[in-house]
Formats: structure tokens, sequence, C-alpha cells
């Protein structure tokens, strides 16, 4: 009974660590010389020191009122997030309920005299080098060069007797460096530095520090460095035999790094504690290498620069640089796209090619056709290189026209007739594409340009003359336009001998053969729909063609995948959930392509059990249709699996220097997948396709994706968001930067910041802030403003006018504190309350889908940012309230809740329901805001 429990308690909470090493000495000094008296007999009392714990609390107690290191701390957290290290999925951890302990390491006495010599050459203490070399460390697994660890500070007090009084004087501390790049000296120099203004504040409680950070963490992981150990003290002390300890070490960090030096200064030892529920120990083992090569680089060079060594181990190294990516394998390189289609249309002349509807075209002859289209072509002296535009509804013709562009030695530039004029006019002025491939219904709604118009659909016009050098695979196949930050979309241009390796590629990983259908659903403008069109060409296999308005209406793909028999389907995540709302059961023979966006677990779990096989895909234009795949498994965590043949992988740091096993980079792609580059655009091209260090040919190139990313200790990739502005709806690739640059450019309005939200019941969303300069434009108008120029799925689906945009301290809009659009709905729209029962359960449901607290009964439903996937779900959800079953087509020409209950109120209730996939749904009505989705 050395001290009552209260004040251990007090202890505890005040400082969220517990003894320190000379309180334990103290305490069984004391507890031995109370026992000593006892046994004697003398009943001397022990003269108390003279300075007690109460001159430490103080000490505290005018820490906290002083206004300067209030300011220090307050300084120091401005800015600072929580940084985390890199967690591994659980699978690979042991998890358990105590701190564990990870391997003891013993540093070489070499290297030990060598950080001694640093410190001497920087003319500070070795703790320096030490805590130098744990920031460089913390500065990798971070991935960053602002670091912030915690660091054990001593606020023993420093009067007389100061060393005898009990208690804990210890205080973890934020520490924050920056490591822009420089030499380890600096390096040291600069983290003493920083240690010795710090020093001044170190009595300011941690728990203080946390109020003022708004009651979150600072930090997670910890530093200390114990230059004396606690048996050798004990030992030391006068009277007493330390036969036997037993003490244990607790505190709540995800990991403590401890350095400790012996008593005679000689002995060096590392290891790290770590929380087993967050850290697995084969991450210890990394982290303590990490160290151990830092701290031997430090020693033998203190005048090199930090940011060029790598700490990683270099067997760590190779498997992240070498032996995830190798991927190389054969295939035909020096064949174009449609030459592999030709040679199935020789070896299988009358397998069936394609169906469109009720028209079915064999190989033969779609290849027939094919070569009437590049007869024509070639006869305009089209050829090699050239651009050709295609603009043509989804059909069988469509094919026919792309393949027959191929022939003739052309490139193919998608125009989607549903953009806007201006957007398509742009592209072909971009572009220089001499002629435009369409159809006669549509050729009168082109923008006026000099290309040639030809429509597909008409005539033969001329004679075939004979063109110039035959195509070959380094030319280019097709050119992709994708949006761009800075106002314009750029043309991603791509070869034959990318889109070949990609087919074959992607084709082996999913076993796909001659015997396989699949149904194509996706637009041309988005490059996936190059895998659905040309795999099965290539294949021998049979490509059956889903209508532009069925692709976004559940229940009639659902029923179109059942009567198609198709064995794969490739589409979106966007497009397969609103399968699954639709109540589409599922195909048991169907492989299932997922990507272009991030496939969540639910999704991912509600697939699985309705198909054979779910793949998720991933991969930018930039690099061709996929890079990597991944067939997802029920237990393991959702990831975008492995490099496609010849294709490699980097996660790197800002200096391309690849980060350990499980951190965050910026995810770099190599190898014969990437595009040639933006067309036109030498400079943006240079700027993301960038020379490959880890490669010997001067020639091989790098994208810089954009994507944060990291891997798995097995060499899987996950995928983690965006590094910049980029953003997914519904699939389609977006830069906000270019829809406020529309925005921008209406008379009346003075700024504008585009921002996508995400709700669970709405999904991700756009909403368009906008400062006007004089007088309010009216919502509606802004919609049509942005609608004439953007495509359907770039036109924000809500607007907030404000009076002006929240600013952050240094003056930029901070995004983070616009308001949600919810908030200002109701004030901006006419608000009328539902006026019955049927209104109300409407509007209801419309507030959940929507996401929105109030939607007045005679809002158009469409204008407050319902699209076809939110219709879907409204729907389903109105069907099941009333007992009803109204088509989705209602909603497009009844589309608000006033015009929706009157359909409710006198429809039938529904006598036997019938599975989604059997149920008859009449045709959509194209208009508006209906072929929202990507597919
Ligand atoms: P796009 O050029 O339209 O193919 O868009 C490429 C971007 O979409 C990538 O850089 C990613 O941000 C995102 N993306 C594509 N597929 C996936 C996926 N399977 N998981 C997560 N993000 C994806
Ligand atoms: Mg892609």
């Amino acid at each position: 009974q050395w001290h009552d429990e209260q004040s251990f308690q007090f202890i505890v909470s005040f400082h969220h660590v517990c003894l320190d090493g000379w309180s334990l000495a103290a305490v069984l000094t004391e507890i031995f010389q109370d026992y000593a008296a006892l046994q004697s007999g003398k009943e001397q009392g022990i003269l108390p020191p003279r300075a007690t714990y109460r001159d430490f609390v103080a000490l505290e107690k005018r820490a906290l009122a002083e206004e300067q290191t209030r300011r220090y701390w307050s300084g120091l957290l401005a800015d600072a997030s929580l940084q985390t290290l890199p967690r591994w999925p659980r699978v690979f951890c042991t998890g358990g309920h105590e701190q564990k302990r990870g391997p003891e390491i013993i540093l070489d006495k070499k290297i030990v005299d060598g950080l001694k010599a640093v410190g001497r050459l920087a003319g500070v203490p070795l703790k320096s080098v030490l805590l130098a070399a744990h920031q460089r460390v913390m500065s990798l697994l971070y991935g960053q060069t602002d670091v912030t660890s915690g660091l054990l500070c001593n606020g023993r007090p420093e009067d007389v007797d100061g060393e005898k009084v009990i208690g804990l004087f210890l205080n973890t501390l934020p520490f924050r460096t920056q490591l822009p790049g420089g030499s380890w000296l600096e390096l040291v120099k600069q983290t003493f530095a920083a240690e010795q203004k710090m020093a001044a504040h170190r009595r300011f409680p941690l728990s203080e520090i946390h109020k003022l950070n708004g009651g979150r963490a600072v930090f997670e992981a910890a530093f200390d460095f114990v230059h004396f150990h606690v048996y050798n003290n004990l030992q030391g002390s006068e009277g007493l035999d330390l036969r036997e300890g037993c003490y244990f070490e607790a505190n709540d960090l995800t990991s403590f790094t401890t350095f400790m030096l012996d008593a005679g200064g000689a002995r060096l030892e590392l290891h790290i504690d770590y929380d087993p529920n967050v850290i697995c120990a084969r991450q210890i083992e990394e982290m303590s290498a990490y160290y151990i090569n830092t701290l031997g680089a430090m020693a033998l060079n203190p005048q090199g620069r930090y940011e060029e060594f790598s700490p990683l181990a270099e067997t760590e190294a190779e498997r992240m640089l070498v032996r995830w990516n190798q991927t190389a394998a054969d295939y035909p390189r020096s064949q174009c796209i449609h030459e592999l289609f030709e040679a199935k249309a020789k070896e299988t002349p009358s397998a069936p090619a394609v169906t469109d509807g009720e028209v079915t075209w064999r190989y033969a002859e779609l290849n027939e056709r094919a070569d009437r289209v590049a007869r024509r072509l070639t006869a305009l002296q089209i050829g090699p290189d050239a651009l050709v535009a295609i603009c043509v509804d989804r059909s069988a013709d469509m094919l026919a026209g792309l393949l027959g562009i191929l022939k003739a030695g052309a490139a193919y530039v998608p125009m989607d007739p549903a953009y806007p004029k201006e957007r398509l006019a742009f592209m072909l002025e971009d572009s220089k594409a001499g002629v435009i491939l369409t159809q006669r219904k549509l050729a009168g709604t082109l923008p006026k340009t000099n290309a040639r118009t030809v429509c597909i659909d008409a005539q033969d016009e001329g004679l075939a003359i004979s063109g110039g050098r035959a195509p070959c695979s380094q030319d280019l196949a097709y050119v992709i336009y994708t949006s761009g930050s800075t106002g314009k979309p750029k043309g991603v241009a791509v070869t034959h001998q990318a889109v070949v390796n990609l087919l074959v590629s992607a084709g082996e990983r999913i076993g796909f053969t001659a015997a396989d259908t699949l149904l194509g659903v996706t637009t041309l403008s988005f490059d996936i729909a190059g895998l659905e069109l040309f795999l099965p060409l290539i294949s021998g296999g049979h490509l059956t063609l889903a209508k532009q308005e069925t692709t976004s209406d559940g229940p009639r793909l659902a029923q179109l995948i059942e009567s198609s028999g198709a064995t794969v389907m490739q589409a979106t995540p966007t497009t397969w959930r609103l399968l699954v709302e639709s109540g589409w059961e599922g195909k048991e023979d169907l492989r299932i392509l997922c990507g272009g966006e991030a496939l969540s677990r639910s999704l991912a779990d509600e697939l699985l059990p309705r198909a054979a096989a779910l793949w998720n895909f991933y991969g930018p234009t930039e690099t061709t249709i996929w890079s990597t795949a991944w067939k997802v498994t029920k237990d393991e965590p959702i990831s975008i699996g492995h490099p496609l043949a010849n294709t490699q992988l980097y996660i790197l740091d800002g200096k391309l220097a690849p980060v350990p096993v499980g951190a965050t980079g910026e995810l770099h792609i190599g190898g014969d997948g990437l595009a040639r580059g933006y067309l036109g655009r030498p400079q943006l091209t240079a700027e993301k396709f960038i020379p490959n260090p880890f490669r010997k040919d001067p020639k091989a190139r790098l994208y810089k994706t954009g994507d944060w990313a990291r891997f798995l200790p097995d060499g899987r990739v996950e995928c983690l968001g965006r590094i910049d502005q980029q953003v997914k709806i519904r699939g389609f690739r977006i830069e906000l930067g270019e829809i406020e640059t529309v925005l921008r450019q209406h008379p009346v309005i003075a700024n504008a910041v585009v921002t996508a939200r995400e709700s669970e019941s709405s999904g991700k969303r756009l909403v368009g802030y906008v400062v006007s300069k004089n007088g309010a434009p009216s919502l509606l108008e802004l919609r049509e403003f942005v609608r004439s120029r953007l495509p359907v799925y770039m036109v924000p689906a809500q607007f907030v006018i404000l009076p002006e945009f929240p600013l952050t301290p240094n003056g930029k809009i901070d995004a983070r504190r616009l308001p949600a659009p919810e908030e200002t709905a109701a004030k901006v729209n006419n608000y009328v309350a539902p006026r019955d029962e049927h209104e109300r359960a409407l509007a209801e449901i419309f507030q959940e889908v929507l996401d929105l607290k109030k939607v007045s009964v005679e809002d158009d439903v469409f204008a407050l940012g319902a699209d076809s996937l939110s219709a879907t779900r409204a729907f389903a959800r109105i069907n099941r309230r009333f007992g009803i079953d109204l088509p989705l087509r209602a909603i497009f020409e009844q589309r608000t809740v006033a015009g929706l209950a009157n359909l409710a109120r006198t429809a039938k209730p529904e006598t036997a329901r019938r599975p989604a996939i059997t149920q008859r749904r009449s045709r959509v009505v194209t208009r508006g805001t209906v072929g929202l989705t990507s597919a």
C-alpha cells in the first residue's frame, strides 16, 4: 500500500500514460526503506522530500495560463490533421486485446557510434538524431513531408529534490516537423531546433491540446528515448537488492517507438509497441527495418540527401517494383483490331456476330458491311491516323461503321448524338476530324463544320480507290474525349496495339470464348464500350446490343439479360445497382464485369449470389479501358486486384519513390496499354505521361492516374479515391472545374463552385453554388444554360445561389462550409405542402430518395435532382407502398408529386405480382433527363 488509490487515478487520467522510470524507482526505493525501517524496529520517520508533486501541478497551471504557450499549440494544430499509419486489412492481422511488443532490436555498434558522431557533428544530443530518423520513417509511412508524432517529454521540476518527488511528469506532446528534402545533418539540426522551441511549452497538458483540437486526437504514433534503465538505476540504490522485476507499460497509442540506451551508453535497443487490433506483426517487422535502414544511412553518410534514400527493405522494393509487375505475356502485337475480327470472319463466317433488336448479322455479313464503309471512306482519301467522327445511335450499323473506319486505317472519335451542339462542334474542331459518319436522321442536327458528312444508311457514294499504306498496330484506333479541368475536354489518343493487348488480356482473365454472348450496354463515348464491342468479335463470340433507352430502365434491362442469353455483361456500379433495385434476380451463368467507379462491398454482396462471377475492373481512359482486374470474393476486402498483361503498377510518393506496402501513394501505370497521349496537347501529355524511372528503356513512360492507392501485402491494389477534383457520377468522369468554367460564363454569375455530394439514399450528385453579380438568375435558367453547353450528366442536380462564398482564413473558398442544398431548397422553391395521404406518402418517398428535407408537391422532381436511378428507386417504393404497378415512364410524364398522386389514386391495385424479370414494361419515352445513366 504505497499510495492511495485516488492519487494514482488522478495521475493516470491527467496524462494518459503511466508511471515514468524515475517514479517507479522512487516508489520502490521508498517501499524498501519503509520495509527496512519496520524490520529494524526503528520507528524513525523518513524525511519527505522538499519538493512535492504540487510544485509540478503549479508549473502545469502556469503553463495553462500562459498566452504564448497556448498560441504556440494552437498555431501548431491550425492546419494539422490526424496522420494514421497504414492499416492492413484485418485478414493479415492476428488481433488481440493487449498491446504487443515488436521485435527487440539491438543496433549494431558501428551504427551507434556513427549516430553519436552525427550528433557531435550537428552539436545535438543523440536523442535528436534518433528523433529525426523517426520523423523520416513516419514521413514514409504517412506519405507526407509534414509530419506530426507524439513525443514523450519530461516535465519533472528542476528544483532541489525534484528528482525525489513521486508522481508522473511525462507529457506526450505533438511534435511537428517538415521534411521537404535536404541532408541528414540538416534534418537532425532542424529536429533539435524544433525540440528546443517546444521545450518552453512542454508542460501544457496533452488533454488541453486535445481540447484545442476540438476533442480530436493529434497523433497515433509516438516516440520515446530512454537513456537509462529502470533496473540499472534500482540496482544502484544503496541497500537494495533487486532479484526479480515484473512491470508493464501500456498506452492507448497505435504505435510507440522506444529507443533505449543502457546506463553505460554503449547498447542501443529499439522496439515498437503496437495495438494488434490495428497493426499487424508483419507491419511492425517492416517498420523496424525502416528504422534500421534509416539509421544506417544517417550513420554512414550524414551529408546524403534523406529524400533520395528509400528506407524500404530491398526485398520489399523488389516485390513491389519487379515481382508484382511481372506481367509479360504474348499477344498479337502487330495486328489491328479489325484484322483479328477479319480472321474470325474467315474462320466462322456464318456464326452470329451481332444482334440488334430483331436483326442478327453473321460474321460474314458484318464484315461485308464494314468493308463497304471502309471503301467509301478510302474514296474520301481517309487513311492511317486520320480521324473520323462517328455520331450514330447504338446499333449494328454503328458497329459496321466503327469496323469500317478501322479498316480504312482511320481512328474513330465517338460523338454522342445527345450531347449539346456546342460540345460536338468543339470536338470536331479540336480533333480536326475530316469526316463525320452519321445517320440520315441525325445529319441535320449536327453542327455546321468543314467536315464531310457520310451517312452510314445512305447509298454508296464512291468506288474504292487504292489507299495509301496499310494500317499498322501503332496507328490510332480511337480518340475519346474526357472532361478537362481547365474548362475544355481533352482527346485521349489510343492505338490498336493498346486495345488488342487489353482485349486479349481481359478475355483471358474472364475466360471469354466463342461460346459466349456479351450484352453491350455502354455508350460509345465511354472507352469501356470498346471491350463490349470488340472482345466478342475478336473471339468469335456473339454480341447483343441493348438499345440506349433500355439501359436506363432496370426492369427492361433485366428482361433483356434473360432473353439475350447473355453470359457476360459489363457495366458501371450504377447500372448494376439499378438492376438490383429493380428486382433483378440474377442469372446463373452470367459473368459480371463491373468498373469505372468504386465497387462498394454492399453492391458486391448483392451481385455475388446473382451471377457466376463478379469482376472489379479498374482503369483510366489514358491506359486503355482497364489496367487491373480482380475476381471479387465474399470475405476479402474489395480491391482492384492485379495488373493486366503487359501492365505495371507503381504506387509512388511525390518524389516518385515507392511507398511501403499498405501506405497510400499515387497510382502510376506503365506498359503496353498507355495511350499515345492527349491529342494536340503535348504539354499536358508530358505532364501526365512521365518517363518511367524503373525501366532502362528511355521511351518507357508512366501515366499519373491521380488516384490514391495502396498495395495490400499480397500485391493486390486498393483504390482510395482521387487526389484532384475529378469525380465520377454514374460512371462518367467529370472535372468539376469544367462545369465551374461554364457557369462563370453566364453573364450574371460572378463566381461558381461545383461539388459532388454523396448520401446513402441518393448516391452522388452534383451541386452548383453560384454567387451572382447583379440580380439572381432563375434556377431553371441556370440549368438550361449548363445543359446547352455540357452533356446532361455534367448538369448539377441542384443549384444554390449564395450572397457570397465562405472563405478560409487565407482567402480561398472553403468548400467544407458550403451549405447543404437541402437547407436552401425549401426556401427557393415555392413550397406547397401535401394535401392528402397520397401526396404525403409520395413526398416522403422523394424526400428520401433525393435526400431532401422538403419536397413541394408542385416541384418538378427532375429539377430537384432526380435521375433515372433515383426515379427507379422511387418507383419501386411507390408501387410497394400503394400495391400498384405504375410503369417507370409515368414519372417522366408526371414530373410532380401532385401529378403522380393523381395516377396513384386511380391506379388499379396489382393483382398477382410476377417476378420482375418477366414483367412487361412499356417503352420509356426519351425526354429531358432520361438516358442519364452512363450505360
Ligand atoms: P475513366 O477514364 O472514365 O475510365 O475514369 C478513370 C477513373 O475512374 C480512375 O482514375 C478512377 O478514379 C475511377 N475508377 C475506374 N474504375 C474504378 C474501380 N474499379 N474502382 C475505383 N475507381 C475506379
Ligand atoms: Mg476506364
